[in-house]
């Protein structure tokens, strides 16, 4: 689904479109041009209906080069492992993440609590992977013509990064589970779950301009997507925090 020039979703669950398997989180596919690279993975569980998505993008496979994940929870970051055999992607991730997929830590990217909840079968397997590219805050990839500038945002979940993409004049923000439509946050009774941390994130947010606003759940905004982290600020300098998505 082509959402602008250069952004397709190409996958989405059940807390979105329902086009791929219910269990994944939003799959952008961001076109370079000469090269081109995805942002989050879904869960691992219907990893063909998101490459039938990014065949359909008309975009050929081996442009796609580079997987960038915002967070480790299973949801994000479970396919990580079956897209890049499919793909021979570099996946780009935190320290923190990096760590996590690597030794395939169901307990640190919280597969535990999303099994007792249901939202995982209980022979669900969170598959472990290699992390080529562990990025830190501010660190700019180029990806064909467009430029990846990477946000630290912690909070949501240990290592949480958002994606500041540039290009054709417009800076589009992929926030995963930090923001959502209409300023929404996930704050969940997760070990690394932290709120002080998560309200600095919001505000970091709300300091980069963006114009598309493309998160990890619900609907999406290509124009104007700012609203959405400054009505989140507008709740905290309220006193209040923003409405929780759970
Ligand atoms: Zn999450």
């Amino acid at each position: 689904m082509r959402l602008t020039e250069r952004i397709h979703l190409i996958g989405s669950g059940r807390h979105g479109f329902g086009l791929t398997h219910p269990s994944d989180c939003h799959v952008y596919l961001i076109d370079g041009g000469t090269e081109a690279a995805i942002v989050d993975a879904g869960a691992g569980l219907g990893e063909d209906a998101i490459l039938t998505l990014l065949d359909r993008t008309g975009v050929p496979r081996e442009r796609v080069r580079h997987l960038f994940l915002t967070h480790a929870h299973a949801d994000h970051a479970g396919g990580a492992a079956g897209l890049r055999a499919a793909l021979g992607l570099t996946i780009h991730a935190s320290s923190e993440v990096a760590a996590i997929l690597r030794d395939g830590d169901e307990r640190a990217a919280s597969v535990d609590v999303g099994k007792a909840q249901g939202s995982y079968a209980p022979d669900y397997r969170y598959a472990a992977t290699d992390v080529a590219s562990e990025l830190t805050d501010g660190q700019r990839i180029g990806v064909g013509d467009l430029v990846v500038e990477v946000v630290a945002t912690p909070g949501h979940a240990t290592g949480h990064l958002a994606y500041l993409v540039h290009g054709d004049g417009r800076s589009d923000l992929f926030t995963g589970d930090t923001l959502l439509y209409g300023g929404v946050i996930i704050l969940q009774g997760t070990w690394d779950c932290e709120l002080g941390a998560h309200i600095a994130s919001l505000r970091r947010l709300a300091s980069h301009p963006h114009d598309g606003l493309f998160p990890g759940h619900l609907t999406l905004s290509v124009t104007e997507g700012d609203r959405h982290a400054q009505t989140a600020v507008a709740a905290l300098d309220r006193g209040v925090l923003p409405p929780n998505l759970i």
